[in-house]
């Protein structure tokens, strides 16, 4: 499912509200740039309930469990998933990989 059909989905369900505004969580190895997605989205919105929304996005850092550290610990990069304090080699992402709508921003249809 696209941003806009859940977007549309939610709307749907309050009654056909107008959507504001969709915030996103976007993690760096989630394969999606950030403005791409936006100019996607604009496009996509015409004519839909989202024709006035705007796109938020949280750029989420890659995280992993670090064995050495015995916690979670912020990547040294996306192309070395090793522990940004020890620098050991972590097999565990704990966050970065995500994707998803955390929030919408609806403004009810106005009963006349
Ligand atoms: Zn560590």
């Amino acid at each position: 499912m696209s941003i806009i059909d859940i977007a549309c989905e939610e709307s749907r369900t309050r009654g056909d509200a107008r959507v504001i505004a969709v915030h996103l969580k976007i993690g760096r190895m989630s394969g999606v740039v950030s403005e791409a997605l936006l100019s996607a989205f604009e496009l996509a919105r015409e004519d839909t309930l989202l024709a006035a929304a705007e796109l938020k996005i949280e750029d989420m850092p890659v995280r992993v469990h670090c064995p050495q550290c015995g916690c979670e610990q912020l990547a040294d990069s996306i192309q070395c998933l090793c522990c940004s304090v020890c620098g050991t080699l972590s097999p565990e992402i704990t966050q970065g990989c995500e994707l998803e709508v955390v929030a919408m921003e609806l403004e009810p249809m106005e009963v006349v």
